[in-house]
């Protein structure tokens, strides 16, 4: 398993990445259907570092159909937002008649309720019938840093193959053991990871800053490529909860891999990472607090289910910057929030501190805060 990395001009030079790793014939074989899977979780372009290149993406596929097999790209963004208006703002309104090849919102298509075998939280998830109907996916995430998970790359970015709502369920179930338990039903073929436009910050994934990385990422390991990913940012791997339970799990290493091309302490960039508790380097609170709620659910823990552990912080509000669109209190998944006099109030004793509703906000006025 290798891993390459090479600085870009642009998305055109995804090519070149590949041909490092042997070209995309190692990955799709011909009359295979393959599921092309970017980031377009917010209707912001690319160049703020919210979603993938729709270039990239169509040179991806041109890769593919050069390689024999039929790409069909398919994404839904972040619940509650609708897809054509997020397809429309990010980029990719008129992809398939700008390049030819077909986008399908993944939440407007017939849904089917798939066995998750392998899953620790999840035992079933609802997902669009063309995933299935395909052999095989490339995963195509953004870099950026996430205000729950700290980072969201190529384990992540297949939380958009639950439909709609069932995302908010992910959620509630425990977020970084379902990532993994996604990764185990869905492998991903390939990952190439779209790091010329980045984003990092505390308010990532969709209101960090911008960060222009001039980077391209590739593998057919994901845990490979999303933790030279972390390395890329200044970021310890093992540090990220959902990348560290995916090793712990099997499904990669996070060290002892080959790299090709740029060396990732040479072209890194110590990125503003969110204040997570994970990085807090008072590590023992976290793991009291934890502690603590484990022995509060005995049977949920030995059962490995039911609700995650209410992790350290709040919700903050930056007023000045809410409109009271309420698109928070339509993201939440466990009805925390209520909209008074224009403006959200979160009550404290239901929120379960998901951060979807700061995930949602189009304006970036909801963030991590400590208690
Ligand atoms: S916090 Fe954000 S999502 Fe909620 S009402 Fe204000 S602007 Fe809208
Ligand atoms: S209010 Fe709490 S539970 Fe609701 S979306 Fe926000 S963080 Fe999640």
């Amino acid at each position: 398993m290798t891993v390459a990395v090479i600085r870009a001009e642009g998305p055109q030079d995804v090519a070149k990445l590949l041909g490092l790793l042997g070209g995309m014939e190692n990955y799709v074989k011909e009359g295979e259907r393959v599921l092309v899977k970017p980031n377009i979780c917010a209707a912001k372009s690319s160049s703020t570092g919210t979603v993938t290149d729709p270039e990239l993406v169509a040179e991806i596929c041109r890769l593919v159909r050069e390689a024999g097999a039929e790409p069909v790209v398919g994404e839904s963004p972040i619940h509650p937002f609708r897809s054509s208006r997020v397809f429309e703002r990010a980029g990719y309104g008129d992809f398939q008649r700008r390049y030819g090849f077909p986008l399908v919102d993944l939440d407007g298509a017939e849904a089917v309720t798939v066995r998750v075998p392998r899953g620790k939280v999840l035992r079933e998830v609802k997902v669009a019938k063309p995933v299935l109907e395909c052999q095989g996916i490339v995963n195509v995430p953004v870099l950026k840093t996430h205000l729950q998970t700290i980072v969201t790359l190529g384990l992540k970015n297949l939380k958009g193959l639950v439909q709609g709502e069932g995302k908010v369920g992910v959620h509630v179930k425990g977020l970084d053991d379902g990532i993994v338990d996604l990764n185990t039903l869905f492998p991903s073929r390939l990952v190439v990871v779209d790091a010329l436009v980045g984003m990092e910050g505390e308010l990532g994934p969709t209101n960090g800053r911008p960060v222009e990385m001039g980077l391209l990422v590739a593998g057919d390991n994901v845990v490979e490529v999303d933790a030279t990913c972390c390395r890329l940012m200044g970021l310890d791997p093992r540090r990220v909860p959902h990348i560290r339970k995916a090793e712990e799990r099997g499904l990669g290493r996070t060290m002892g891999f080959q790299i090709l091309g740029e060396d990732p302490e040479k072209v890194k960039r110590d990125f503003d990472l969110p204040d997570h508790p994970e990085l807090n380097k008072f590590m023992i609170t976290t793991i009291l607090l934890h502690l603590y709620h484990y022995a509060r659910r005995p049977l949920d823990f030995l059962m490995g289910r039911g609700r995650v552990p209410r992790p350290e912080g709040r919700v903050g509000l930056r007023a000045e910057l809410c409109d009271g669109c309420a698109v928070c209190a339509r993201a939440c998944p466990v009805g925390a929030v209520s909209m008074a006099e224009a403006r959200p109030s979160i009550d404290d004793s239901t929120c379960i501190l998901c951060f979807c509703c700061a995930e949602a906000c189009p304006r970036g006025a909801l963030y991590r805060a400590r208690v």
